[in-house]
């Protein structure tokens, strides 16, 4: 082993148990975009079947075939990056539930030639302005729904938003948006199954913004927010960590295979200190492909240090803070070509 990122299943089964305790009674609905924020989708949608989860979020339909092959027929997989008439079809075949954000995909949905039913989630633009249908265009949304399910169609299965969990005011103000749309659809005679959304920050903190489902990434991954409450005050834990084992010493200092080419920004050298056998050491510089870390005595080739994440003493919100940005954006930068090792507990 020269570097690879670890990954602590059995951490990861403690987050997921906590984010189900934080929401109850709502449902998690376990996101697993971006290779499970790069920790690697098959393991972590594998062990959190095992572990209970019953409703994955894909992102897009190839991600979400992808959840089914590991899953199997029972569990509900959820994706809402649908391009087309093509998408239309690849997730009914694959029997994902569909979250449907732009009224012309119920016109391709129509047209559309397949066999049984259709599980629609039509998502409310509530002011982030990514993709939903606009309050303006809700009620002919609605109308084309309506006629769908009287086909025998689509089955209305939810309503859904997402919020930006910026600013408490913007998310009340979201949140009117969403109960008036929902209003609006029982109103035409559509009742939703299911209502969705908080993701993990307003899931954990604010209570009225359950409903029935909430869609959480980054807790179940042990990320907390930047500038956010600590991991201990979430009840979370980070679950992987970048391991590297000393390649080189030299009167420099000591070198290990990890740079900026494996995901870690260069902006982080001389900021932060990684955990080493010799105690705390700085890393001085961050190259394309190798780093250096001050010496410690003793220091000897194929001794691993752990530089960020769990066991180490920087998680990736930790690094993410010191160059303005947020920990998914350094866990997602943890390069592919790094293999993905999966443990059991140290504890
Ligand atoms: C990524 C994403 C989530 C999960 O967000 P976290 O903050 O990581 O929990 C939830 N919903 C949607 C629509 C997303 O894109």
């Amino acid at each position: 082993m020269s570097a690879e990122y670890r990954v602590d299943l059995d951490a990861f089964a403690r987050n997921l148990r906590r984010v189900r305790d934080a929401v109850a009674p709502a449902e998690p609905m376990f996101v697993v975009k971006d290779d499970a924020y790069a920790h690697g989708l098959e393991m972590l949608v594998r062990r959190a079947l095992d572990e209970g989860v019953r409703w994955f979020g894909a992102f897009d339909v190839n991600t979400g075939a992808a959840v089914r092959a590991v899953v199997g027929p029972d569990a509900r997989i959820f994706v809402w990056l649908i391009g087309g008439a093509d998408d239309l079809a690849a997730g009914i075949a694959a029997d994902l539930d569909l979250g449907i954000g732009d009224r012309v995909l119920l016109d391709d949905l129509a047209a559309l030639p397949f066999d049984g039913v259709a599980r629609v989630h039509l998502k409310i633009d509530t002011g982030l302005h990514r993709n939903g249908i606009r309050p303006e265009e809700w009620g002919a949304a609605l109308a084309r729904t309506s006629a769908l399910v009287a086909e025998g169609r689509l089955r209305f299965e939810g309503i859904w938003s997402h919020i930006s969990e910026a600013s408490d005011a913007d998310d009340d103000d979201a949140r009117a948006l969403f109960l008036d749309a929902r209003d609006a659809a029982r109103a035409a005679g559509l009742s939703p199954r299911f209502s969705h959304l908080a993701a993990s920050a307003a899931g954990f903190a604010r209570g009225e913004f359950r409903e029935d489902l909430v869609r959480v990434g980054a807790f179940s991954y042990g990320i907390r927010p930047a500038g956010g409450p600590s991991e201990a005050e979430l009840g979370i834990e980070p679950i992987a960590s970048l391991v590297a084992t000393v390649t080189s010493i030299d009167p420099a200092g000591v070198h290990v295979d990890v740079g900026s080419a494996h995901g870690l920004p260069s902006a982080l050298a001389g900021r932060f200190d990684v955990a080493t056998a010799g105690g705390p050491r700085r890393v001085e510089t961050i190259g394309f492909t190798s780093l250096t870390v001050a010496p410690w005595d003793a220091a000897e080739i194929g001794e691993p240090l752990t530089i960020f994440g769990r066991g180490a003493l920087s998680s990736a919100t930790d690094l993410a803070e010191l160059i303005d940005t947020i920990g998914e954006e350094i866990a997602l930068r943890v390069s592919p070509v790094l293999p993905r090792v999966y443990a059991k507990s140290q504890g």
